[in-house]
């Protein structure tokens, strides 16, 4: 039977000469048609020897050819609607932008910009000048760079400022962030030679100043963005860290993760730190995420004193993690938003979601139960309960906010069959299971997100 069903198979000129598979030459070429039918017979050829495929007819080899194709189209990048809870979520892409900022991306997208050209007088320019002015406004810092993303701005500061030296940096801070962004595995890579002192709980500024060496590049602070040391803890400030910096003449280089271009308290939210602040307390270099609490584009931005951020600039390997202009023209038009942060939470996505007042999520909630309650089908049972939301992407750890979910259930239908019913819908839905049962935050949902949701049958 196995040895029939081999010989069944077409061969691969029969199968391109099929008059069912021409269409496919509109969008492949004839070495892509070529591929995915061998592809096609290679698989076919295995899931029979292995016994799964028990049966199969010329038409169904063709429709899997047309589907391996078709999906090259199909599949791939795609608008998720962010139903997690988590209202930064990294593996989402982290901060929507802004509609300014959307904007400015459309229109440099499409054709040529004045990257780095000076329009006064067509003299060659700098990229990162469009966003710099705006940064040393909004900071209070002498000069600032733009790179990739903050992992890179970290990277490149200590490869400019401590390589072959030592950097000094508290046990406490040696972070890992997801996505393998361990801190002493990039300072190794860096080139700089990483001095721990302290303990994980406590370090006495005693502890930089024994270790201070002929070979200190550098004192490092590092912001726990996503985790929090309690108990019986010491931690030096950044100010004493600076004063200690000034007696010896040693640089002070601070990664702020997430850091803020305004107070969040301002906007009833726990203060993360805040990136002027560091600056008015003395640190030479800061480095921070453009996607994280700023609601930016990926990039990461290197700002502090000229004559470091000059020696930063002029590292070769700058040219390597440079931005683009699409990434400069969102990031330059979301810094515009903070020259007037009256009304920042109505024009800035990630900060309209987390000061989204709970009886509009409770509203938003009743909506979203409304519509489901109709689109579902039978046996559904869909309530609005209390629940809560985090920041995500290492801003403001076991910080929860109050929030509204909708939780489905379903006698017959276990959590994870329904969470993956959401998630291959038209737009995929990204909730989440908790306690055995599948829940939406409202937090960060608009009801015509959900309005495609199809029905859910039994079996
Ligand atoms: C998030 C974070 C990073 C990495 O930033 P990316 O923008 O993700 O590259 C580095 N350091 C700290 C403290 C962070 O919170």
């Amino acid at each position: 039977m196995i040895q029939n069903l081999l010989r069944s198979l077409p061969s691969v000129d029969e199968l391109l000469r099929e008059p069912e598979l021409q269409s496919l030459y509109r969008n492949f070429s004839s070495r892509i048609v070529k591929d995915s039918v061998r592809k096609t017979l290679n698989l076919l050829r295995e899931e029979i020897l292995s016994g799964r495929l028990k049966n199969l007819s010329r038409r169904d080899v063709l429709s899997r050819i047309r589907e391996d194709l078709e999906g090259l189209f199909t599949r791939g990048l795609k608008p998720v609607v962010n139903a997690s809870g988590t209202v930064i979520h990294t593996h989402l892409g982290r901060a929507p932008l802004a509609q300014d900022a959307v904007d400015a991306l459309m229109r440099a997208s499409g054709g040529p910009v004045s990257l780095e050209i000076e329009l006064e007088d067509g003299s060659r320019g700098e990229r990162d000048s469009h966003c710099e002015e705006l940064i040393v406004r909004l900071t209070g810092c002498e000069s600032a760079c733009i790179v990739n993303n903050n992992a890179a701005a970290v990277l490149l500061t200590l490869n400019s400022l401590a390589r072959g030296r030592e950097v000094i940096i508290s046990r406490g801070e040696l972070i890992e962030i997801g996505g393998s962004f361990r801190l002493p595995e990039i300072m190794e890579r860096s080139g700089c030679i990483l001095k721990e002192v302290g303990t994980t709980n406590r370090t006495h500024l005693h502890d930089y100043m024994d270790a201070i060496g002929d070979n200190t590049a550098l004192l490092l602070k590092v912001h726990k963005s996503n985790y929090t040391i309690r108990g019986f803890t010491k931690e030096v400030s950044l100010s004493e860290l600076v004063a200690l910096g000034r007696s010896r003449g040693i640089p002070v280089v601070e990664d702020l993760g997430s850091g803020s271009l305004v107070d969040l308290s301002r906007y009833g939210l726990k203060k993360e730190p805040v990136v002027s602040e560091s600056i008015r307390e003395g640190v030479d270099v800061v480095t921070f995420s453009a996607d994280k609490l700023l609601g930016g584009p990926q990039a990461g931005i290197i700002a502090g004193k000229r004559e470091f951020v000059e020696r930063i600039r002029q590292n070769p390997l700058k040219r390597a993690l440079r931005v683009d202009k699409l990434t400069i023209s969102a990031l330059e038009a979301t810094l515009k938003l903070y020259l007037n942060p009256e009304g920042l939470e109505k024009k800035l996505p990630i900060l309209r979601y987390l000061t989204r007042p709970v009886e509009e999520i409770e509203e938003n909630a009743r909506r979203i139960k409304h519509i489901l309650s109709a689109r579902l089908g039978r046996g559904f049972r869909i309530e609005v309960e209390e629940g809560t939301s985090v920041v995500g992407s290492g801003a403001l750890p076991d910080y929860l906010l109050p929030t509204r979910v909708i939780t489905i259930t379903h006698p017959g239908m276990g959590a994870e069959r329904i969470f993956k019913h959401f998630l291959h819908s038209n737009p995929p839905v990204l909730g989440r299971v908790e306690r055995e049962r599948f829940i939406l935050d409202a937090r960060t949902i608009e009801p015509t997100h959900i309005e495609h949701i199809g029905p859910l049958t039994h079996g």
